[in-house]
């Protein structure tokens, strides 16, 4: 009887402890926190740049940047993360729950509703009249460096004539 007395004990344990295994699939499966399940994007941080797509070891992913399109082969990918990593605006993150089976291979594609920013425009060629302008300030800056050219002249007037008044002497 003593030999039994473990076994009795653990039927006890188990009979008023809550089971182990879960009631999937009536009760959905609770995934810990962590769990690499797939890849999900938060398509308005998007900018379309490709850096995920470049990054992706098994190249599952695409994105056209012309036709505002951001690509997943969801078969393809291998959960490493790395796109999520490399993303500059950090709108890609592996989730819990993993992709459903299926009997072909499928892309998801998301639209992404990024704009590109327009290129600032050119500034406008300078007007006929203001190209006039600099001239003006030309004549103005002549007509007061004037006086100072006939005082010059006095001047060297003056020394001119003092060699003649030696000579005379
Ligand atoms: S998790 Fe890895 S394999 Fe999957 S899309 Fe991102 S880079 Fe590619
Ligand atoms: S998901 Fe991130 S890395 Fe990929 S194109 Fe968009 S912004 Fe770039």
């Amino acid at each position: 009887m003593g030999q039994f007395l473990p076994f009795y004990k653990q039927v006890f344990k188990n009979l008023f402890s809550k089971p182990a295994t879960t009631q999937y699939p009536f009760k959905p499966k609770e995934y810990p926190e962590r769990t690499r399940g797939h890849i999900e994007i938060n398509k308005d941080q998007c900018i379309l740049c490709g850096m995920c797509m470049r990054s992706c070891p098994p190249g599952a992913i695409n994105v056209d940047r012309a036709g505002k399109t951001w690509t997943i082969n969801r078969f393809d990918c291998i959960q490493c993360g790395y796109c999520a990593e490399k993303c500059p605006k950090k709108c890609l993150s592996i989730i819990p729950g993993y992709q459903e089976p299926g009997a072909e291979k499928f892309a998801e594609t998301v639209e992404v509703p990024y704009e590109p920013p327009k290129p600032a425009a050119k500034p406008a060629a300078p007007a006929a009249g203001a190209a006039a302008k600099p001239a003006a300030a030309n004549a103005n800056t002549a007509t007061t460096a004037a006086p100072a050219n006939a005082a010059e002249k006095a001047d060297e007037a003056k020394a001119e004539e003092k060699p003649a008044e030696n000579a005379e002497a």
